[in-house]
């Protein structure tokens, strides 16, 4: 189980019409997470497909026809006290408002956002469906760990013509996880696609930007790579970041560096987070245009951010044919540090003091 479908039973959804939101919470067909652990995986696959199914959803739609949706990734951590906290909701909660008005959707209030992800994260729990800490996972810097992934997303009202969504609805599931990037190497390609352009939607968490993130991460994967990086579109010289993640590199002046935000770079939570870390420690951080050409020649550590990937290590990176390798090809000092820092904070084994964690349980 690195990261499949597997929904809990408790589901939030809401619909806009007559200028409001309204929400409720549905408790798909379920048994108790121990009998479902104990059934037959073609039972167990019946009833997580079941769990995915709607009969009152549009199947023609907005979202399924022209890519129109936008969606949010964040997750809820089993604590080392026992209980159970998410990180930094406030933050999911307003860029998914952004991103809802940026496709010029009624946006769902953050607030509203904060409320119905702690709730169906305490529902869910309250069921039995929640993961329970393990000591060991400290072992291995919770690079095992098991997580809480909270999806909320729009879902558009029916309709065939191209065009915006006046009634979405937003949904809020969840689904176990595990580690993200599971095993295997970390070496990184430049891909030469174009994931985002200048007015486009590069800096809203929108659906349609993964069919090329998703083309150009299969493509890296085939050529037996984990993870590839996009160049900017104008100048096809300038790093952005990965397929579903920002990239930071420590350069050997002992910068770290990491593309500046634009209409093409999506504002990572994970990111400015790790900025912030950075800065605690006194060590220059710079949000700036960073040429490929700079990253070959004095890059000394890499690697990825996102609430799925945590800060995942880069080893190597390839362009055009060129391979460099970071670190002797170990895990790099800085980057273990800042890895290690925020996954203690979110399992509760480092003290809050940036009060980022929201207690559910
Ligand atoms: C979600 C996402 C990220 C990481 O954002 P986090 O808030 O840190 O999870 C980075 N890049 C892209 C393209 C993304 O969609």
């Amino acid at each position: 189980m690195a990261f499949t479908l597997n929904s809990y039973p408790v589901v939030y959804r809401a619909k806009f019409g007559q200028n409001r939101w309204e929400g409720e919470y549905i408790e798909k067909k379920h048994k108790t997470p121990q009998e479902e652990a104990a059934l037959e995986k073609a039972e167990q696959d019946a009833l997580a497909a079941f769990r995915n199914f709607y009969d009152d959803m549009p199947l023609v739609n907005y979202t399924t026809q022209y890519g129109l949706s936008c969606f949010e990734g964040l997750k809820a951590l089993p604590q080392k006290d026992g209980g159970l906290s998410i990180f930094r909701p406030d933050r999911n909660g307003s860029r998914f408002y952004k991103s809802m008005k940026g496709l010029y959707m009624p946006p769902f209030p953050e607030k509203d956002f904060v409320a119905a992800c702690v709730e169906t994260v305490k529902q869910n729990a309250q069921l039995g469906f929640r993961p329970r800490y393990k000591p060991e996972w400290e072992k291995d810097s919770f690079a095992t760990a098991d997580s809480i992934y909270i999806r909320p997303f729009t879902a558009a009202e029916g309709g065939i013509g191209v065009n915006i969504s006046r009634e979405p609805w937003v949904v809020i599931i969840l689904s176990p996880v595990s580690s993200y990037f599971s095993g295997g190497n970390s070496d990184a390609v430049i891909t030469d696609r174009i994931r985002a352009t200048p007015k486009g939607t590069g800096w809203i968490k929108a659906a349609s930007n993964y069919v090329i993130s998703a083309l150009a991460k299969h493509e890296a994967q085939e050529a037996g790579y984990m993870e590839c990086i996009y160049l900017d579109a104008v100048h096809r010289k300038y790093v952005e970041e990965g397929s579903s993640c920002n990239v930071f590199f420590y350069l050997k002046s002992g910068e770290l560096a990491t593309p500046e935000l634009g209409d093409t770079i999506l504002p990572g939570i994970t990111r400015a987070s790790i900025i912030e870390l950075a800065q605690d420690r006194n060590i220059k951080v710079s949000e700036r245009k960073i040429a490929i050409d700079e990253v070959l020649s004095e890059g000394k550590e890499c690697f990825v951010s996102g609430t799925a990937a945590g800060a995942t290590p880069i080893t190597s990176l390839t362009y055009q044919g060129k391979k460099v390798i970071f670190n002797d090809g170990k895990v790099g000092g800085l980057t273990a540090e800042l890895r290690d820092t925020i996954k203690g904070i979110q399992y509760g084994t480092l003290p809050d003091t940036k009060g980022w964690m929201v207690q559910v349980l």
